[in-house]
């Protein structure tokens, strides 16, 4: 760790790095994060350019300029993970200049705001289910938000009268069964405001499912605690979408948060983005994958990285993720394989990427190609 960080006393288990969250951040002894409260968590974060720069060594003026735009928060359990400047856990969490370049990226890539009903809060783009943005706080500001337009912004900070109107909206429309609970991030909320709008919602005889779209049992997962379960597994069928996208991502302590979240009854899943200096390794999603089972979660999505502007040193090549997937499909798990989707810009929707598997088609001859690039015939019926 050649990071200037004067409190970082203690001797990182390079297996476990999470084991790294007894640490002490800010006295310079050691004390066990675990028992301090995520509220405290989230309060010591760094958010200041001076806060960073006197962590980080980096320059005050450069990550001033670049937070007045797109502010950051690095918790102390995030911030425990990095191990060197600039490695996975640095790239995703640290302010850097590269975000004020101009590029041919867009503020809102997904056309969110331009579909949503309820402005700022619900966005209706499927027949039978809505985005609910509950929160524009989160645990820790990734570098490459899609909606680093808004997330964290004190001025764009949602109200109760917003969450009121979007629960009205999905009262007035029957044909939305499912429900997605995203942000920012929901469990930023306090547990009883979150159960508030939970309540409502299974109030609703429409309302099949709710997901809840949540980075928290990756970047700060004290916050999943028995309190939040307990209360969660009162209006299922919930499901809880999570956002891994490194295995160094996956300690002690974020083990333990989906864990508690399975064992709650809540199916989990993960969404990654594809990361240039991240992820953008098929061995690397390979561990990853694999190491998201173990702690049963489950791979759903592998998002090409959105045409959002500020994120544009992220973007890698469709290349790169044809390239993770055919390292997956057939070589592991089907289990560890997740959907490879491009958001296609402008709101049309998550379109799937494949390799190409289908050789050719010709009558009633249809040639395949396997993993291991065999090829073979399929006949069809006449
Ligand atoms: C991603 C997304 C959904 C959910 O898509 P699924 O494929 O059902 O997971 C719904 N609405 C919006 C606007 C989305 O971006
Ligand atoms: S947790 Fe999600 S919404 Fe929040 S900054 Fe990260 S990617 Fe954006």
């Amino acid at each position: 760790m050649n990071i200037k960080n004067k409190s970082n006393n203690c001797s990182v288990d390079e297996d476990n790095p999470g084991g790294c969250y007894s640490l002490s951040y800010s006295k310079g002894k050691i004390t066990i994060l675990d028992n301090i409260s995520w509220q405290d968590l989230l309060k010591n974060s760094l958010t200041t350019a001076e806060q960073i720069a006197e962590k980080t060594g980096l320059d005050v003026k450069e990550i001033k300029e670049v937070i007045k735009e797109y502010p950051a928060r690095i918790n102390e359990y995030y911030f425990s993970l990095i191990k060197q400047k600039n490695d996975p856990i640095w790239l995703q969490c640290m302010p850097n200049k590269k975000e004020l370049q101009d590029s041919i990226c867009y503020v809102d890539p997904l056309n969110e705001e331009n579909q949503s009903p309820v402005s700022g809060v619900i966005t209706h783009r499927y027949p039978d289910r809505v985005l609910f943005l509950v929160c524009n706080q989160c645990a820790m500001y990734c570098r490459f938000c899609t909606r680093k337009r808004k997330v964290g912004d004190s001025f764009k900070r949602i109200t109760w009268e917003q969450i009121m109107d979007g629960l009205q909206y999905i009262r007035d429309h029957s044909e939305i069964r499912d429900v997605i609970l995203s942000g920012g991030d929901p469990l930023l909320l306090p547990t009883s405001t979150l159960e508030k709008i939970l309540k409502e919602l299974r109030s609703i005889k429409h309302i099949e499912i709710i997901r809840i779209g949540t980075r928290v049992p990756c970047t700060l997962p004290q916050r999943i605690d028995a309190e939040l379960c307990n209360m969660l597994k009162k209006y299922h069928p919930i499901y809880i979408n999570t956002h891994f996208n490194h295995p160094s991502e996956i300690t002690s302590a974020s083990s333990l948060a989906c864990q508690m979240l399975v064992d709650t009854g809540i199916p989990v899943g993960n969404q990654t983005v594809l990361l240039k200096g991240v992820n953008d390794n098929p061995q690397v999603m390979k561990e990853l994958m694999q190491g998201l089972l173990k702690i049963r979660v489950k791979p759903y999505y592998i998002y090409q990285a959105d045409m959002t502007k500020g994120t544009d040193h992220f973007r890698t090549r469709i290349s790169k993720g044809l390239e993770v997937i055919k390292n997956l499909r057939g070589f592991t798990s089907g289990l560890a394989v997740p959907h490879y989707v491009i958001d296609a810009p402008g709101g049309g929707g998550k379109i799937p990427i494949l390799p190409n598997y289908v050789q050719s088609i010709k009558g009633n001859k249809v040639i395949i190609k396997n993993y291991k690039d065999n090829l073979y015939e399929y006949i069809e019926p006449a």
